[in-house]
């Protein structure tokens, strides 16, 4: 078992519900492992400026039920240079922080794994609301993100459904459409467009238009900010809106859920996903183990290990570069493909079935 006296447990990257769970659950499986725990304030930023918090047992209370990240987040572009790293270093050095966990998307993955290639063991936990890691199935805020999506859709059916009007929603999840496609699915959406499907708006506005025929008053698409924009760069969602109205005839308002659905108290799914992942990633670093993302698989937390992890992402998002692949071996290239096109097949699945039972 490997012996650690103190960690450092940072949030970085964009904020998601949940983020608390994850720290309050790594501070307090530490703790109760014998192991100090120091809060790293702002992300990467923090570690650079050594903005550090002791984290006890009561420092953490209460915590699981807020949104947001108490320990906060930024962006830290300085992180990734040489000068950056060296200032990290120096800051784990002079108060002496063994390992970390950091908890983000995968530009944090990337921070871990320098860090770790720098001597300090670290474990990433997903947190981001965009479900946009193709290593896990799940990441922390995506179940709150997708509740706080589904009552605005809600709202705005009903007043659509009073005005016998058309609304365009469009949400969050960068080149990702899982928030667009799960929450079109459970609002009973007529159209969704996301960046994985193509959109065929022809048939989506006559959808619209056979729906407002047969009575249909309120009536909802969703589209994901992931969406290409038009030529000229106009906005693909409020292109849509035009297209509908000038089409159609019907009259279409447009709406965008954005940062709001970045808050909120988080889900039961979230806090218990958190706590899971949280205390999962002290207990592989107690194992010895480090440069790991904690994912859930299969109904299971299992830890992945990150390079694997970030290049199996660009190959999902056909990024791959030459070289990329050199370090894996035909099995876990194979594996690789395999959980690419059960992603793919998956979403498929679940923007057929939306469109085919949508009307
Ligand atoms: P997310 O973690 O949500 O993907 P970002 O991509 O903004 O968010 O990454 C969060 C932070 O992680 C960055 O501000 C930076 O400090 C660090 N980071 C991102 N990319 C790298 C990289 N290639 N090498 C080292 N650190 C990185």
């Amino acid at each position: 078992m490997a012996k650690f006296r103190k960690i450092g447990v940072l949030s970085s990257g964009g904020d998601a519900p949940g983020m608390n769970a994850a720290i309050r659950s790594v501070t307090r499986k530490a703790l109760q492992s014998g192991i100090e725990v120091m809060g790293i304030r702002g992300g990467y930023e923090g570690l650079l400026n050594g903005d550090l918090v002791k984290l006890d047992t009561h420092a953490v209370s209460q915590i699981i039920t807020h949104g947001g990240t108490v320990l906060y987040s930024s962006r830290s572009p300085r992180f990734k240079t040489p000068e950056g790293m060296n200032l990290a270093l120096k800051t784990c050095e002079d108060n002496e922080i063994d390992a970390i966990v950091a908890i983000g998307g995968d530009g944090t993955f990337r921070g871990a794994t320098d860090l770790t290639n720098h001597g300090i063991p670290s474990i990433g936990i997903p947190g981001t609301i965009d479900n946009d890691i193709t290593a896990t199935e799940y990441t922390i805020g995506f179940d709150t993100a997708m509740n706080t999506v589904l009552g605005m859709i809600d709202a705005l059916r009903e007043t659509c459904e009073s005005h016998n009007r058309c609304n365009v929603i469009e949400v969050m999840g960068r080149d990702c459409g899982m928030i667009a496609l799960y929450s079109g699915i459970s609002t009973g959406a007529l159209a969704i467009a996301i960046p994985e499907i193509p959109f065929d708006e022809k048939y989506a506005i006559e959808k619209l238009i056979a729906a407002r025929m047969q009575g249909k008053r309120g009536l909802i698409a969703v589209t994901s900010e992931g969406m290409k924009p038009v030529e000229g760069g106009k906005n693909y969602s409020e292109y849509f809106v035009e297209q509908i109205e000038s089409i159609s005839g019907i009259e279409t308002r447009f709406a965008r859920c954005g940062h709001i659905i970045r808050g909120g108290a988080p889900t039961i799914r979230d806090r218990v996903m958190a706590t899971e992942m949280g205390y999962e990633a002290v207990n592989e670093l107690l194992a010895g183990k480090s440069n790991e993302v904690i994912c859930y698989i299969d109904g299971k937390i299992k830890p992945v290990d990150i390079n694997y992890a970030l290049i199996l992402d660009r190959m999902y998002k056909n990024k791959l570069v030459d070289g990329d692949l050199d370090k894996f071996t035909a099995d876990d290239i194979a594996k690789m493909r395999e959980t690419c096109s059960h992603r793919s097949a998956m979403i498929r699945h679940m923007y057929q079935m939306a469109m085919d039972i949508s009307f």
